[in-house]
């Protein structure tokens, strides 16, 4: 098929994302081995209180023991229930996996409806496949316009993920550590590339579609940590898209970026050991987690992070 003319953002993304005309890095061959050792060394205390049957942790245990330990207990002991908010991002991402790889690909709306007859189909254990074959109409037209939207700017934005380029959709990546007492657990959006040897050649793409937030950077460094433990070699750069204004946030990985990363996920990892098994007492860190925190209407933190947010004249 004849490869249709880019335009001025797609061709930014070859040009400053993937910036394919610059030299990669090349990592010492013992760098993994480095990370884990760190890992474990900092983990080995709190992992021996674990149970034998683990402690799994995602990226957004991390954002939120890091943000305010109450808000994390008081999520996670909410019910989880799927609805139109939550099912949105799952099914424009499938959706964006279908358009990289259905030839011809079709227009948006049909990505967005095939996406939803898969998640259907496969996804009636922890997926939001029975909520979605019984959600109410409006919600689920909600839902489908929402997810062609998000498609319809991949498109605008990305150019045709060529197969050359060995684009990975929805990634899952996992780190098993101290004897299997923690897995660190991760899925990426979008990989481009694959490592040659000890030269990164690896881009991860987060697609956002809010507004920047500095999470989002500590997000991509948990993926690039993940990706050097499994291959062996970091992504050269991970960035984070955001659809909704066709830009960018990138870090080019090095060593110090990582071991940042392995820092955070001890520390992180050991909040989560002493909150979920030893049973400490969650501290309150109020911050911008109250605006949407579950516990916002009766927190003590909530009303002071409001009263911080008055005296410093923001509204
Ligand atoms: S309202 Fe704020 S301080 Fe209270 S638990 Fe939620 S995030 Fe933490």
């Amino acid at each position: 098929m004849e490869d249709l003319p880019l335009t001025p953002t797609q061709s930014r993304v070859i040009e400053e994302l993937m910036a394919r005309r610059r030299p990669r890095p090349t990592f010492p061959d013992t760098l993994a081995d480095r990370l884990r050792s760190m890992l474990e060394e900092g983990l080995s205390e709190a992992a021996a209180r674990v149970g034998p049957d683990g402690v799994s942790v995602r990226k957004a245990d991390l954002s939120q023991v890091h943000a305010c330990e109450a808000h994390l207990l008081a999520e996670s002991s909410s019910p989880f229930g799927w609805n139109a908010r939550n099912a949105r991002g799952t099914v424009a991402h499938k959706a964006i996996e279908l358009s990289v790889n259905l030839r011809p690909c079709p227009p948006p709306a049909e990505l967005v409806a095939l996406a939803i007859d898969r998640l259907v189909e496969d996804d009636w254990d922890w997926g939001p496949g029975r909520w979605l074959s019984e959600a109410p109409p409006t919600e689920a037209a909600e839902l489908r316009a929402y997810a062609a939207d998000v498609v319809h700017k991949f498109q605008d934005e990305f150019p045709p993920l060529k197969h050359a380029w060995r684009p990975r959709l929805e990634s899952s990546l996992s780190a098993v550590l101290c004897g299997g007492r923690v897995t660190l657990k991760g899925k990426v959006d979008l990989a481009l590339g694959q490592a040659t040897g000890t030269e990164a050649k690896v881009l991860i793409v987060d697609f956002k579609t809010g507004q920047p937030a500095a999470v989002h950077a500590d997000d991509l460094r948990y993926y690039a940590l993940l990706e050097t433990l499994r291959v062996g070699v970091p992504p050269f750069r991970v960035a984070s898209w955001y659809l909704d204004s066709g830009h960018h946030q990138l870090e080019d990985v090095d060593e110090g970026v990582l071991e940042a990363a392995a820092r955070r996920v001890i520390g992180g990892v050991v909040k989560l050991i002493e909150l979920r098994v030893d049973g400490r007492a969650a501290r309150l860190q109020p911050g911008p987690t109250c605006g949407y925190c579950v516990s916002r209407a009766e927190c003590t933190g909530a009303a002071a992070w409001a009263e911080q947010r008055a005296e410093a004249g923001v509204m």
